[in-house]
């Protein structure tokens, strides 16, 4: 049998922003600025769910066998079922990108709770994102589920070999507790396998 290797969106949605954290990120213990923000992103989630997502099934464990040893395990924010269909709302306590649409980050979250609640309950399913300026819808095509299944084995590959990545560095970097790291890492000379 095949050994369980444990997918999670919340993993996902870090390794889209930066594969390199999928690696690095457990090395630096986060900040005391960092900690604060997530303490006050949690109580904006409690605040919203409370007061727009009433009646919807909150935090509960999902989790689905995808083959080649792969499980997907995650506590989608909230969910409604119906009798043909399921709505599951990510709630995020930051701006959407001013562009418009979604991060591509939180997509491939909301789009892994997406796969977890198609699979446990066999229903149409809509997602939404709930960004503090605005809701987004977010199709679950099949194109969209190729590219969450792509995402998977990048995560399962990088995880596997440690693989630090060539990434590009921009603003999110100076925002980073592993900035200093990156910063030698990219001017170290590259190995063998990586030219
Ligand atoms: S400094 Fe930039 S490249 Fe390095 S882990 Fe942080 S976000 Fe990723």
């Amino acid at each position: 049998m095949a050994k369980e290797f444990e997918v999670t969106p919340s993993k996902l949605r870090t390794h889209v922003y930066c594969p390199r954290l999928t690696v690095l990120g457990d090395l630096v213990a986060p900040s005391l600025r960092q900690r604060l923000r997530m303490l006050l992103g949690r109580l904006y989630h409690l605040v919203y769910e409370l007061i727009w997502l009433r009646g919807f099934r909150r935090e509960e464990l999902l989790e689905a066998r995808l083959g080649g040893g792969i499980v997907l395990r995650g506590r989608p924010d909230a969910y409604l079922e119906r009798d043909d269909s399921v709505v599951v709302v990510e709630v995020k306590s930051c701006k959407g990108p001013p562009s418009g649409g979604v991060w591509m980050s939180d997509r491939v979250q909301v789009l892994a709770y997406g796969l977890l609640l198609k699979l446990a309950k066999g229903k149409d399913v809509r997602l939404l994102i709930a960004y503090r300026d605005r809701v987004e819808r977010v199709p679950m095509t099949s194109e969209a589920l190729t590219w969450l299944f792509k995402v998977i084995e990048d995560y399962k590959r990088t995880v596997e070999s440690s693989w630090i990545k060539d990434v590009g560095r921009g603003a999110k970097c100076d925002r980073c507790g592993l900035k200093w790291l990156c910063d030698l890492i990219d001017v170290l000379p590259r190995g063998a396998g990586e030219t």
